[in-house]
């Protein structure tokens, strides 16, 4: 199979330079990808009816013998047109051919044929325009239907693909192992690829794309394992006491043991072995990520080394310095904040006492990644909520000390299984479990008709001493036609809440604005703010209680659900609404669904088969290969399979030495090479 793809696609039969170029468009260059360029659907010719019971509006195969040749003619339009006629003794069918001259060469009368297509209405009388035909009993049950560009058919595509299947050899060598195939129930790979382009069955096909389903992503699995084993770096950081029990006296409440077992996951990383830990721990909003950073901060520092905290935006950088500062300093550690908006003054201080391990624990924006950021000693970076920063960035910091121990944490729930491809290498934690006593938010979709009740809800809840946050999609209506936050917020100013006082917040203002009106809100001197998704990250005001949003439709669900995770952080009984005149069948299932639960796996889930992993992760950005047949949303079941299998055969996969594995390893380096990736 391996040496098909060095056989140029010219080689085929029929396939000249002009037609080869085609093929180029659909990504097929050689042999070897063509038998690898699957149908992307098929058409089931083993339904046949006769005449009468053919459904008109309905795709049918239908067995007829021609009574009417055709006879192509030039129409007005200049298009070459032929009307044919097919009769049972059921009924008959007109037949109308356009732009094929050779037709009448093709359908003769007084021959049966299948002719496969949908059935219309003209006038009364059932015809079928440009269907597929062949002649009756040589039929082939299921057809395989080709992604096709211009001047290339699926009808020719098909044909080529017959005469390359001819080119594998007798036995092909299969890049998995016999004991694999056994155990998880999979066939050979000569069998799936003649089965994924001609099944006899549906049985076939099923059989089939499991089979190149699991290799595809049996190869995938292993190609992150393999990257992984090469990020594996020494550390010289040194951790040998665990303080993790004194941490915990510092907290005014007690550790989840969803906690618990994270803080021990990391503690165990850095203790136990000399490689750099690389952790990722996930959990849903207000799960308590922030104690499990400071946990392993706290061990670090008490083993004498500095910690690095990043943060995506100055308002929670903010917030991190100010709870982990309240929380730490008592015990005699310093922490300080280093983001954009310091002056150069502040700045210069912080720099020094960083420099001369005066400084323990330092939070902070992407500042900390400039140049002049120096670490007397840095033992761990811990970047919160992973997904905005870029690889790169993490890197960049991670330079910053002698091979750090790294903790990234997010709160974007993405499936266990999903997660360990995105972040193949990294290790997982999972926070499953939610701080006790958490109140879940009552959650309400409603459209623009209550509108002013939802107000009056608002009012109440600022009447009871609380706040509330309205979120609107835009900042200006320029682009977007969508209200914009400023305007928006002049509105209900004036005309609704005019006794309660409204702020704004959107990510165009200045950062020194941003944080001046935060500030107001966490004080209580703002009742309602209203403000684009820039807090849709990590900010925590216990005392909010509503959480509006404004044409609602627009958000992703898991968005959504980082919005609602703003309030219900306090002893009180929290509320979402979201306001959306949206009525389209999709739209409405996925607000409901964030009606309908709390737990954002399940939400995740529910975005993923809604949107597809290319929305949820812009996959290509996270340097993830491009898949041929597999779906990640779609196939966790094999995929799962791919993983087990993936463990059981990574020792002997990566002994370069064992010649069994010489095909899959092909298969690996060759998926990964489209992205750029080396691997050995
Ligand atoms: P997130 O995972 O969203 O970052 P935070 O770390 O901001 O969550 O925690 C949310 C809130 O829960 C904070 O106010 C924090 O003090 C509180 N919290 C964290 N852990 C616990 C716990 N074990 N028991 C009670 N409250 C907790
Ligand atoms: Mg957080």
């Amino acid at each position: 199979m391996a040496s098909l793809y060095e056989i140029p696609i010219e080689r085929i039969n029929g396939i000249g330079e002009k037609r080869a170029r085609l093929y180029n468009k659909l990504g097929i260059y050689s042999v070897g990808d063509l038998i690898r360029n699957y149908p992307r659907a098929y058409e089931d010719w083993s339904n046949v009816t006769d005449v009468f019971s053919a459904q008109v509006g309905q795709t049918c195969c239908i067995r007829a013998t021609v009574d009417v040749a055709p006879a192509p003619h030039v129409i007005i339009s200049g298009k070459i047109m032929a009307s044919a006629r097919a009769s049972d003794e059921t009924g008959f069918v007109k037949l109308v051919f356009f732009n094929n001259r050779y037709i009448d060469s093709l359908i003769k009368p007084g021959c049966e044929y299948l002719f496969y297509g949908k059935l219309t209405d003209s006038s009364g009388i059932k015809e079928m325009v440009n269907p597929s035909f062949q002649p009756s009993g040589e039929e082939i049950p299921i057809h395989p239907i080709y992604s096709q560009v211009a001047g290339l058919s699926t009808k020719v595509i098909e044909t080529a693909v017959k005469k390359a299947l001819k080119m594998l050899p007798e036995k092909i060598k299969d890049p998995l192992p016999e004991n694999i195939r056994t155990e998880f129930d999979i066939i050979g790979l000569k069998e799936a690829l003649m089965n994924i382009h001609f099944p006899s069955s549906s049985e076939d096909i099923e059989a089939a794309r499991r089979r190149l389903i699991f290799e595809e992503l049996l190869v995938l699995v292993i190609g992150m394992k393999s990257i992984k084993a090469m990020s594996e770096t020494q550390t010289s950081v040194r951790i040998n006491g665990d303080y993790t029990d004194e941490f915990v006296k510092l907290l005014p409440f007690k550790l989840t043991s969803a906690q618990r077992r994270a803080i021990d996951d990391c503690i165990a990383d850095m203790t136990k072995n000399s490689k750099a830990m690389n952790r990722l721990v996930q959990g849903d909003v207000g799960s308590g990520k922030t104690m499990v950073a400071a946990a392993v901060a706290y061990t670090c520092i008490k083993n004498g080394s500095q910690a690095a905290m990043m943060a995506p935006t100055e308002i929670l950088a903010r917030q991190h310095f100010e709870s982990l500062d309240r929380l730490l300093s008592p015990s005699g550690i310093t922490v300080a904040l280093l983001t954009g908006s310091m002056t150069a003054k502040q700045k210069r201080i912080v720099l020094e006492k960083l420099e001369a391990g005066e400084i323990q624990l330092l939070v902070g924006t992407h500042s900390l990644i400039s140049d002049n950021v120096v670490f007397s000693d840095l033992g761990v970076v811990i970047t919160d909520e992973q997904h905005r920063f870029g690889v790169r960035q993490r890197a960049t910091l991670l330079a910053k000390g002698a091979d750090p121990h790294l903790l990234v944490m997010s709160a974007t729930p993405i499936p266990r299984t999903l997660a360990l491809m995105i972040y193949g290498d990294l290790d997982i934690s999972v926070i499953d479990e939610l701080p006790p006593g958490r109140q879940e938010v009552e959650t309400f979709f409603i459209n623009d008709s209550i509108r002013q009740r939802a107000y009056g809800f608002l009012k109440k809840n600022i009447k009871e001493g609380r706040q509330c946050y309205i979120v609107c999609p835009a900042v200006d209506n320029t682009e977007s036609g969508l209200i914009g936050v400023e305007e928006y917020a002049e509105d209900i100013r004036k005309n609704v809440f005019t006794e309660q006082t409204v702020g704004v917040l959107h990510g165009k203002m200045k950062p020194a604005e941003k944080d001046a009106v935060m500030n107001e809100f966490i004080e209580g001197r703002i009742d309602i703010l209203v403000s684009t998704t820039v807090i849709e990250v990590g900010v925590d005001v216990p005392n909010s209680t509503v959480m509006m949003i404004e044409n609602a439709e627009r958000f992703g669900l898991s968005q959504l659900h980082q919005l609602r995770g703003r309030v219900g952080r306090g002893q009180y009984r929290s509320y979402c609404i979201l306001v959306s005149n949206a009525t389209g069948a999709e739209a409405v299932k996925r607000l409901k669904a964030l009606c309908s639960t709390n737990d954002g796996f399940k939400i995740a889930d529910e975005d993923l088969k809604l949107r597809g992993p290319g929305d949820f992760f812009g996959s290509r950005q996270h340097g993830l290969p491009e898949l041929k047949i597999a779906d990640l949303a779609e196939n966790v079941d094999v995929l799962r399979d791919a993983q087990s299998a993936a463990q059981q055969v990574m020792p002997e996969y990566l002994d370069q030495t064992n010649s069994d594995y010489r095909v899959l390893r092909a298969e690996v380096r060759q998926l990964f090479d489209d992205v750029g990736t080396q691997l050995n």
